[in-house]
């Protein structure tokens, strides 16, 4: 019988991600599909400690695997920020305004580096708990570029492309990106069992 896996989210996009990652070897469910509506708050420091009260929160509702991500855009020269507050960043405001923002807040300082960090964490049928870290290392360009995927891709850009993660497939950024490379360390865990 195939395993399902409870996936720590409401978004349909995450789920689709997920399932073509694990391919036809598990069933990815979102919480919602099994009735937990509710979500905890992100109360953690880091990335991995927001993943796992993610995770613990819907596995403390249903005995199946629980897999949950957190995920964010560290800009050096700012400290790190946005960081684990990527998407509460100026809350209300579109996209395209947290992007030219950044840019604005970067502009007097010579390092425009930064990295994407995705931290999955994973809780087994006996509850034991895992967590598996992505990064991706690219630079903050200061117009935006490109139009494909979402949040902060169009001001990420990635050298060795030579272009920014909006004017990469998905194929392409999946292969690169952090998400990609924490959902890989992740299923290679998995695989081994
Ligand atoms: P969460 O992991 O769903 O809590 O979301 C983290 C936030 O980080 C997203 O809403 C985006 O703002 C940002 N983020 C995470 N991964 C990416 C990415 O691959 N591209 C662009 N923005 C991202």
């Amino acid at each position: 019988m195939i395993k399902t896996i409870v996936l720590a989210t409401h978004n349909p996009h995450k789920v689709e991600e997920f399932q073509k990652a694990v391919d036809k070897k598990y069933k990815i469910v979102s919480a919602d599909e099994i009735g937990i509506l509710e979500e905890p708050l992100e109360t953690g420091k880091t990335f991995s400690e927001n993943a796992l009260i993610k995770a613990r929160f819907v596995a403390s509702k249903t005995s199946f695997p629980v897999i949950a991500d957190d995920s964010g855009l560290e800009i050096h020269a700012l400290g790190n920020f946005p960081g684990i507050y990527s998407s509460r960043f100026m809350e209300g405001h579109t996209y395209q305004e947290k992007c030219l923002e950044l840019i604005n807040r970067l502009s007097p300082f010579k390092d425009k580096s930064a990295h994407f960090t995705s931290c999955i964490a994973y809780i087994d049928e006996e509850r034991n708990e895992f967590v598996f870290e992505g990064k991706c290392e690219g630079m903050i360009i200061d117009k935006m570029m490109g139009n494909q995927g979402f949040g902060y891709d169009p001001i990420f850009y990635v050298p060795a492309y030579n272009k920014t993660f909006a004017e990469l497939s998905i194929e392409e950024k999946s292969v690169i990106s952090h998400r990609g490379k924490s959902i890989q360390k992740w299923l290679k865990f998995l695989l081994s069992k």
